[in-house]
Formats: C-alpha cells, sequence, structure tokens
C-alpha cells in the first residue's frame, strides 16, 4: 500500500437533490462503509461534493477497495489519490513520485488544479504552472498538450490537505440504495432479468427478488444458477432477499384446463398475482421484470397489456426499448453473462406452446383463465415461498 493514498469518489446526481442532499449523502456513505468494513478501517467523509475514503489500517487490499467503490451507485468518477501537505514543493514532489509509473509511461500530459482553500497563496494556475514545469524538467520523455494528453495530473488543494491524481475513473452512476423504495424483481436465469434488476437498483432502488420454480421439471441447478447470478448483482445492489415460489401446480393446472395457444400469457398473468402479493408482504412498492418489446410472443404490446391488467402496482420493465445486443453488453459489464449462459430449464420453458398468441385479446384471456378457481392456487404460492437471503462476496451480514 502506498503511504498517505486515499480514494476521492465524485457524487453525482446527489449534488442535485436541495434540500435532501444531506440525506443522499448519508445513504451513500452508509453504503461505502458497509462494501469496504470487510477490507479494514477506513474513513469516509464528504466535503464539497467528494467523498473521501481514507485506510486507516496497514496493508489494505486499494485494488479491491477501488473496485467496491466503483461498484456503489451514487458515484459518478473516483481516483486514487495521494494526500500531501498544503505545500507546493511538497506537492511537486508528490506529483513525479506518486504518478511515476504513469509519466513515465506517457508521451504527453497537462497539469489542471483545483484551488478550494482560498488561503493557499497560489491560485490555480500558478499551481499548474510550478507543477507541470517540475514534471517536464523530471521527465525528459513528456511534452505538454493541452488538448488531448495521455495524462492529466490534477492538483487539488483543499481545506484539509492537497490531493495529487491521475485521470478519474467513471464510477458506477445512479442514486444510493435505497434512496429509491424497495421493488421487487421477477429474476429467471436468463440474460434479462439479472440486467434488469442492475438497472433498477442503479436507481437508488433496494431489490427483493421472487423466482418461480417448478420442480421436478426444473432442477434445484436452475435455483442455484439464480442464486449465483444474484450474488452477483448484489455487489452493485446489496443484500437480496429471494423467495422460490413452487409453481409447479398452478402451471399444470393451466396446462390441464387451458387452451393451449393462451398457456404461456395465463401463465404470466399467475406469476404476477403471485408477485404482487409477495411484494405486497415486503412492502415492495413496484414489479420488475427483464421484458424487452417483441422479443417473445409473451412480450409483444399486446401480451404485456395484459399481464399488467392483474399487476396492481407499476411494473418497471427498464429493457423495454433496448435490443438483445445493448442487453448482453451490460450482462457482460456486470459480468452476469458467462453465468446467464448456463444452459438450465426455466418453469418458462416447460409446457411452452406450440403457437402462443401474439395478439391475445384481454376478455378471451379473462374468459379461459375462469375455468380454474385461482385465488387458493396463488395463496398457497405465495404463502410456500422460501426465502434465502443473498450477500455480496466477502461482505458484513
Ligand atoms: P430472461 O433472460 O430474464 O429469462 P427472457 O427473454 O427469457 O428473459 P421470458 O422468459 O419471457 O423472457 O421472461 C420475461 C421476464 O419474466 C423475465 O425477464 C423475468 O423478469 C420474468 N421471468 C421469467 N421466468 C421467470 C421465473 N422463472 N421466475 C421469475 N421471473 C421470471
Ligand atoms: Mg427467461
Amino acid at each position: 500500500m502506498i503511504k498517505n493514498e486515499i480514494i476521492l469518489a465524485k457524487i453525482g446526481e446527489v449534488v442535485l437533490k436541495g434540500l435532501n442532499r444531506k440525506n443522499f449523502e448519508d445513504l451513500l456513505i452508509k453504503n461505502i462503509r458497509r462494501r469496504l468494513y470487510p477490507l479494514g478501517a477506513f474513513e469516509v467523509k464528504a466535503s464539497q461534493s467528494t467523498i473521501r475514503i481514507t485506510p486507516l489500517d496497514e496493508d489494505i487490499d486499494m485494488d479491491e477497495a477501488c473496485s467496491r467503490v466503483g461498484k456503489t451507485f451514487g458515484i459518478v468518477a473516483y481516483c486514487r489519490a495521494c494526500a500531501v501537505e498544503k505545500d507546493l514543493e511538497k506537492i511537486k514532489q508528490a506529483a513525479c513520485e506518486y504518478l511515476e509509473d504513469e509519466l513515465l509511461l506517457a508521451k504527453s500530459f497537462k497539469v489542471e488544479s483545483k484551488r478550494s482553500d482560498k488561503k493557499f497563496p497560489y491560485g490555480s494556475p500558478e499551481i499548474s504552472k510550478e507543477v507541470g514545469g517540475f514534471i517536464a524538467d523530471t521527465f525528459p520523455n513528456l511534452t505538454v498538450d493541452v488538448h488531448n494528453p495521455d495524462i492529466t495530473v490534477m492538483v487539488e488543494v483543499r481545506d484539509m490537505a492537497a490531493y495529487v491524481h491521475a485521470n478519474a475513473v467513471e464510477g458506477a452512476g445512479g442514486l444510493p440504495i435505497p434512496s429509491g423504495g424497495r421493488a421487487a424483481v421477477l429474476i429467471s436465469g436468463g440474460i434479462d432479468s439479472p440486467v434488469a434488476a442492475y438497472m433498477m437498483a442503479k436507481r437508488g432502488i433496494e431489490l427483493t427478488a421472487i423466482h418461480f420454480a417448478s420442480p421436478p421439471y426444473t432442477s434445484e441447478r436452475a435455483e442455484e444458477k439464480v442464486q449465483t447470478l444474484l450474488k452477483l448483482v448484489s455487489e452493485y445492489a446489496g443484500r437480496i432477499e429471494m423467495y422460490t415460489v413452487p409453481f409447479t401446480k398452478i402451471q399444470e393446472e393451466i396446462k390441464s384446463k387451458c387452451p393451449e395457444d393462451l398457456f404461456t400469457i395465463i401463465m404470466r398473468r399467475m406469476m404476477m398475482r403471485v408477485s404482487k402479493k409477495i411484494a405486497e408482504q415486503h412492502e415492495c412498492m413496484a414489479l420488475i421484470t427483464g421484458e424487452s418489446l417483441g422479443q417473445v410472443a409473451s412480450q409483444t404490446l399486446g401480451a404485456i397489456a395484459c399481464t399488467d391488467e392483474v399487476a396492481g402496482m407499476p411494473v418497471f420493465r427498464p429493457l423495454i426499448g433496448m435490443d438483445k445486443k445493448e442487453i448482453i453488453a451490460i450482462s457482460e459489464k456486470i459480468n452476469t453473462f458467462e453465468t446467464s449462459l448456463l444452459p438450465y430449464e426455466d418453469c418458462c420453458t416447460v409446457f411452452t406452446p406450440r403457437h402462443p398468441r401474439t395478439k391475445p385479446k384481454i376478455e378471451m384471456v379473462r374468459k379461459a383463465e375462469s375455468a380454474v378457481l385461482w385465488d387458493e392456487l396463488i395463496e398457497e404460492a405465495a404463502n410456500g415461498a422460501k426465502c434465502t437471503v443473498i450477500y455480496p462476496a466477502d461482505s458484513v451480514r
């Protein structure tokens, strides 16, 4: 670990929150503390739209700390920085020593300075000029390029200290959890629903997960796959309660009593009804699915209207306007793609009709459904859901 090295994290939209800003900042700090706690002691403090994260123990794994900060919603950018005494000579020295590896590799550079401590005797242009001159003398491989430099050396003179760092890394963006409230994501083992979960968590939603399993048609391994996916999502979203719903009876009932071409749409309406019950039991105010318009028969506008009719609460479909390629790009970024590809069956793929209806009429669906007394079955499925709590790897419980 490098001496005096800290992490500076820029907070994003949180700064727009006016009077609520303090609450948002507090949540963000709490989330950072929770994720960093297993790595050792840190001081985490906010000042001037930046959060300063200072390791207090020796031998803290700063790569891992950065990776965790990079997965915390509410942070737009972050960087590792070196804290220096507010003395121009020491700042120059620190810039060359701390950034030596990067400066040796680069061909061009520039220095940008920010002085928020107005008592510091040099203005920003002077700081940049002095530090820039010193770097150019020390590293003959470098030329100054103010427009498109390989490396931008940043000097920030703040209240407590000065900080030197290089280019910042993009953060996870979004808003701190749980500023957006709680919602229940319907999670399958596919590519889409983990991405949908991640996208809503990004907007500050705290997730509860609902998974429908139909043993013996679906296996335990299929369920474990979903748990693995949620564990990956939880690195961003934090702790997730997952409810596994026994869905076999409902599916068998639909298969024996309802017309085949409406099987999928009726099944999806049943999923919504059961999910609504579970969501209400756990104070979720919305449902989330990984649907994308037109992707399959059950995701046409007509089919979505049919499923929404029985949801009884807002249904968020963050992927609705996205192409598969765009969804895959996010699943690769959040590292769920490989796991999603594992070939285990989902309850949606058992009893699939040969010719599903793509333009179901609501009246027709309602009538077809009425062949079964659903209330008890829905109740039984919701109450029979088994809870598993998912935590990010190496985290506080
Ligand atoms: P995914 O990649 O998420 O599986 P998909 O394109 O395969 O999506 P469908 O199988 O039609 O689409 O499912 C649409 C959505 O319904 C999923 O994104 C998910 O939100 C929900 N869903 C599907 N299967 C299940 C399940 N077994 N348990 C809970 N939710 C499910
Ligand atoms: Mg699926």
